[in-house]
């Protein structure tokens, strides 16, 4: 169905405001924010396909259900539907809420292929391994007597605060120098206490002391690692 089509649709019904045409599904005539006309399918309380004349807007309200895959497949024109490992894809792109296209199924919005998933799908799980090899690393570093407390001599995006307890690097949204970190085995005591104050814990200076927490310490590594390096590379 198109606008045109949907448009007859509702001429021909009853009330030319509304009309049902399946269960629980009707076509209505309805005005968007900038006051525009347009005509909306819902289903239950959602709008999932809103028809202009040169382009319609799929968004299913966040309800990936058999349903509404049935009805986009049935009333967008030329839209075919697939779910894969939990993320639907439309005419081979990855669906998302608000995506737009024509009547003969061209995209109008931004698409973000399939492919480009796998790609940073394979970056997430390499940046997650290297992050797991550095924090094994710094936890046998850790475990050693030698290993210093925080002081001066540590990297300043680690161990300056602002006034607000954020760490510098945190503060200045940068990420390079814990990269840096990574690539020089460089195991940053300030870094480590962050780590444990932002896992939570009450007495992060005594679980620093504890060395047969070496679970813990990993964890809390890691998580705050994965933090700040994943973000930057998930789509
Ligand atoms: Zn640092």
């Amino acid at each position: 169905m198109n606008f045109t089509e949907a448009r007859e649709t509702l001429e021909r019904g009853r009330n030319p405001e509304r009309r049902k045409i399946y269960n629980n599904t009707t076509l209505e005539r309805l005005e968007d924010s900038d006051g525009n006309f347009y005509l909306g399918l819902r289903l239950h309380d959602t709008v999932i396909i809103k028809y202009y004349p040169e382009r319609m807007i799929l968004d299913s309200g966040g309800w990936r259900t058999v349903t509404t895959k049935a009805r986009f497949s049935a009333y967008a024109p030329n839209v075919g539907v697939s779910a894969r490992q939990g993320e639907w894809f439309i005419n081979g792109e990855l669906f998302y809420d608000g995506i737009e296209l024509d009547y003969d199924g061209n995209f109008l919005s931004d698409t973000i292929s399939e492919s480009d998933i796998k790609t940073k799908a394979k970056e997430v799980r390499r940046v997650k391994r290297v992050i797991k090899k550095y924090a094994k690393a710094f936890v046998v570093e850790w475990q050693k007597d030698d290993f210093p407390l925080s002081s001066n001599a540590d990297c300043w995006y680690c161990l300056w605060k602002k006034s607000d307890d954020t760490a510098l690097g945190d503060h200045w949204n940068d990420t390079v120098h814990l990269l840096s970190h990574i690539e020089e085995s460089y195991f940053v005591p300030s870094l480590l206490m962050n780590a444990l104050i932002e896992q939570g814990y009450n007495d992060p200076a005594l679980i620093y002391q504890l060395k047969y927490l070496d679970d813990n310490v990993y964890r809390a590594l890691y998580r705050y690692l994965v933090k700040r390096l994943i973000p930057d590379i998930q789509v």
